[in-house]
């Protein structure tokens, strides 16, 4: 599960890592210091360079730029709320990140001396990779501090460094990106944004409750102008209905398995999931109900139906344990269901 910003950026707070002053705001536009960034809060990155950030310093700038972000979809998302933040003085920007490696069964810290927008420009061996344990954490400041040239904050790396690896580890963290780390004119170091990713596997041992809340719904984007999304549960027949979709000649926008554990609350989040695609316009539904009860899944969609505005037309096939329940649910509310895949393909205008 991939975190808003400000999300990560409280997580980062509670582990005593500098983060700028902030608050999140809605399309009410509360009252916000001045000067301000304002940024989208969407769980993708680029948002610099798509208009999703923007500094402002009077009421009037701070209510046209908000009204401006809330409605700029950035590779197909729209924020709900933006993160008003207290504008750095930037010296520099450098890039600081924890991540898992497999192949040495270690994480990682990886540091370069220039972060910012045109970090991928970066070739892999200018960056700085140290793998991380709690007794090599001592003498990790002053190596960095080396690297990034910062020798003045051998001391100060060395306690974010610590900070960061406990929070990685404490919080189930599977990718931990400070991209920028700012030195400020003041020669101070900040979080300015943060890439954060959780262990969906780990949601059990923790109270989670963020914006895309936890759900074992294995999702993924295939095309963020894909016009066509499905939902499906098992990898194979998730996959088998992307590739009729694709052959049936419409644009797939992502992949679902909704998995064996779906409950209605995480069929929730993933109707929600594809109403940020902006050109869908079908959700194919294709259930073979084994573990997962064909009409939980109905239940969902009854509820999908009535609480999302602007639902996409839905393709629904569903076959298996209690298939005849969801087909009088179904049949209630009047939505149809297609006796098989093909026909709810043919039925897409
Ligand atoms: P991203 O484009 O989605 O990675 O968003 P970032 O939060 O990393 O912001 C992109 C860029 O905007 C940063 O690299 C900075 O150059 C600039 N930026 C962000 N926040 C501030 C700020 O408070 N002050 C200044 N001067 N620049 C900022
Ligand atoms: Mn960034």
């Amino acid at each position: 599960m991939r975190l808003l910003e400000y999300e990560a950026k409280s997580i980062l707070s509670r582990y005593d890592i500098p983060v700028p002053n902030g608050q999140v705001i809605g399309d009410s536009g509360a009252d916000i210091s001045l000067p301000a960034v304002l940024k989208s809060q969407v769980p993708v990155g680029g948002r610099g360079k798509a208009g999703g950030i923007r500094l402002v310093s009077t009421q009037s700038d701070a209510t046209a730029a908000t009204d401006e972000i809330l409605n700029l979809s950035i590779k197909g998302h729209t924020p709900t709320v933006l993160l008003a933040e207290e504008p750095l003085d930037i010296a520099r920007e450098m890039y600081l990140s924890l991540l898992i490696n497999r192949d040495q069964s270690s994480i990682e810290l990886v540091a370069h001396h220039d972060g910012g927008v045109e970090i991928e420009s970066h070739d892999t061996s200018e960056f700085y990779r140290y793998p991380l344990s709690h007794d090599l954490i001592d003498d990790v400041g002053q190596s960095l501090s080396d690297f990034l040239d910062l020798n003045e904050h051998a001391n100060t790396l060395t306690d974010i460094v610590t900070r960061l690896y406990d929070c990685f580890t404490s919080e189930d963290i599977t990718l931990l990106e400070i991209n920028p780390l700012v030195l400020t004119t003041d020669n101070e170091l900040v979080a300015a944004d943060c890439k954060m990713e959780l262990d969906d596997d780990a949601a059990w041992r923790h109270n989670w409750q963020f914006e895309d809340s936890p759900s074992d719904a294995n999702f993924v984007t295939l095309d963020a102008d894909g016009t066509v999304a499905t939902i499906a549960n098992g990898a194979g027949l998730a996959m088998a209905t992307m590739d009729a979709v694709a052959t049936a000649g419409y644009r797939p926008a992502n992949f679902l398995d909704i998995g064996g554990g779906a409950t209605p609350e995480t069929i929730a989040a993933s109707f929600r999931q594809i109403m940020a695609f902006p050109h869908v316009r079908a959700i194919v539904i294709n259930i073979f109900g084994g573990i997962v009860q064909c009409d939980t899944v109905a239940r969902s969609i009854i509820t999908a139906r009535q609480s999302i505005d602007n639902l996409p037309e839905l393709y629904i096939r569903l076959s298996g344990t209690n298939a005849d329940i969801a087909a009088e649910l179904l049949a209630e509310h009047s939505i149809t269901l297609y006796p098989t895949l093909h026909d709810a393909l043919e039925a897409i205008a």
